[in-house]
């Protein structure tokens, strides 16, 4: 297998212990950073103030080269990016424009192995991961597409973040870091279907980063037909952990809740759910469900959506009700990739 070694997948503190171990500066780092995510060079041949020679030297290791966007969908305040991986893998980027800022939903896996019922990502297993510079690159590139700055960026695309935790860590290092894309940790959101230890781990993460779950469901019987992972982290153990997250950060949490019709969406589902999050300080999302042509669910009516934020808001739960991108142009989770390689 090739692997290609970028350039964009070094976090500043990785790239000034490599600058040392070539026997370089250290302080190339910051000017590197400048070059690389303020002026935004395309060639190594642009750097002016480091010599020949390391620059040589990184160039023979560490490729500059973009990600290839081999389509883009626009609608009016959305636009979907599909890319190509050097090794001819898809993955997809989801521009949305809002009132505070553009957002972006940034892929973190090629394919999926969480298996969600619901998901059009996970109808094809795991590839591999995205690489740091990977993850990095789709915001490089997006940015340069629409010639302007990215506000707010959420790791909610294709596949599960915590299942390639240290690559994430990276990316978020790289885009938080104020010489590097200097995107504030507080419009940084991450998204996790419930992996216990890696919101542990996480946790004790030196960053204002945001946590979303992806709840989905308000019992372990329906969270275990919906999303196969409740059976490794059920609700009992991962509600206490939230519990606990919540506690030492000091941070507010998301839950995302998909709204299926006749699946998720009843009054008594909604009461449940007031019960178990009740005196967790998070927000609750309730997102209308994308309808794939691959998948039978169906979305609630907008009625039926009101009904339950109603029954929410009247316990005191904290609920939004997303607003909807990119219905016409596929922008659900993993669809793009679907149409360009037919599975
Ligand atoms: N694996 C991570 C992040 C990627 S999915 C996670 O599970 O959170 C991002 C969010 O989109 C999740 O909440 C997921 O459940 C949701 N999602 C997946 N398919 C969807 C669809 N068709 N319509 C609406 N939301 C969807």
């Amino acid at each position: 297998m090739i692997i290609v070694k970028s350039i964009y997948g070094f976090s500043r503190e990785k790239l000034e212990k490599y600058f040392l171990s070539i026997g370089s500066k250290k302080y190339h780092a910051l000017q590197l950073f400048d070059w690389l995510y303020v002026k935004r060079i395309k060639d190594y041949s642009e750097i002016t103030n480091i010599k020949k020679e390391v620059i040589e030297k990184i160039s023979s290791e560490y490729s500059i080269s973009p990600l290839k966007i081999v389509e883009v969908q626009r609608d009016k305040d959305v636009y979907k990016y599909l890319f190509e991986l050097y090794d001819g893998e898809h993955i997809e980027a989801v521009l949305m424009m809002h009132d505070y800022g553009k957002s972006i939903c940034v892929s973190s896996q090629v394919g999926c192995n969480m298996g969600c019922k619901f998901c059009e990502s996970g109808r094809r297993k795991k590839v591999r991961n995205l690489e740091t510079y990977e993850m990095v690159l789709q915001i490089l590139m997006v940015e340069e597409d629409i010639k302007s700055r990215i506000s707010h960026v959420v790791v909610m695309g294709i596949g599960e973040p915590f299942d390639n935790y240290d690559n994430l860590v990276d990316f978020f290092k790289i885009i938080n870091d104020q010489k590097g894309i200097n995107i504030g940790s507080r419009h940084i959101t991450v998204s996790t279907c419930g992996i216990i230890p890696k919101i542990e781990e996480f946790s004790n993460l030196d960053m204002q980063i945001n946590l979303a779950i992806s709840l989905h469901a308000p019992n372990n019987k329906l969270r275990d037909e919906l999303m196969p992972i409740n059976k490794v982290y059920p609700l009992d153990k991962l509600i206490p952990c939230l519990k606990e997250y919540v506690k030492k950060t000091n941070r507010r949490l998301t839950f995302e809740y998909i709204m299926l019709k006749d699946i998720n969406d009843r009054e008594e589902d909604a009461k449940e759910l007031v019960k178990l999050v009740r005196g967790i300080n998070c927000y609750i999302n309730l997102i209308p469900y994308n309808e794939t042509n691959n998948i039978g669910y169906k979305r609630t009516n907008t009625v039926q959506i009101m009904r339950f934020y109603d029954i929410l808001k009247k316990n005191n739960i904290n609920v939004t009700i997303r607003r909807e991108f990119g219905g016409n142009i596929s922008a659900a989770c993993g669809q793009l990739r679907s149409k360009k390689e037919e599975v």
